[in-house]
């Protein structure tokens, strides 16, 4: 996994742990857990996100090994969108697993260190894996229920408040024009 082609975002330096700490002193370990403001929505991003300023919380353990620091916990955060159907407001929780080694780069050899997460400055930044597991996580067409009938394709009435809607389908100028065709001598 590499972050190097992910913009940056307000999460990268609030969710950026000094580990100083503990690299190098495999088996200490420290628990780390943070609370932080979600971003603003990313125009044409995911369907489902947090809202601007809501909460992601954080909470980990980081652990010294000996090629780096190994980070395990969990990140939870209420994401919140519209039903692909009916484009009602559907709302998701979010509790994900968030497993990760941080690799102490002189520990990674030059043709690995594009796929490995590197320590920065004996640093852990979790804001791109975190941003990563919001997205695997959040549904990609979200639904307010899974059997939502959505909206009337001829006139964006809600399908739920009146089943029985429909709409005849010829109108007056298909009418007129199709009486027009039947006038007309038929070739063959
Ligand atoms: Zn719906
Ligand atoms: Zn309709």
């Amino acid at each position: 996994m590499t972050s190097d082609s992910v913009p940056t975002s307000p999460l990268d330096s609030l969710l950026r742990f000094d580990a100083v700490d503990l690299v190098g002193r495999a088996g200490t370990h420290r628990h780390v857990s943070a609370t932080v403001p979600a971003p603003a929505r990313e125009a044409g991003g995911l369907a489902m996100q947090v809202p601007e300023g809501e909460d992601i919380a954080v909470d980990v353990e980081l652990e010294a090994v000996v090629e780096g620091i190994y980070v395990h916990g969990t990140v939870v955060a209420h994401l919140e969108g519209e039903c692909s159907r009916c484009l009602d407001p559907v709302e998701q929780d979010v509790d994900a697993r968030l497993d990760e080694l941080f690799m102490i780069p002189e520990k990674v050899k030059a043709e690995e260190q594009e796929d490995a997460v590197l320590l920065v400055e004996d640093a852990v930044t979790l804001g791109p894996l975190v941003r990563d597991l919001l997205a695997m996580e959040a549904e990609e067409r979200p639904l307010c229920r899974e059997d939502c009938p959505g909206l009337c394709a001829q006139c964006g009435a809600r399908m739920e408040d009146d089943p029985e809607h429909h709409h005849d389908v010829i109108d007056d100028r298909f009418a007129a024009l199709k009486g027009l065709f039947d006038d007309e001598p038929k070739e063959s």
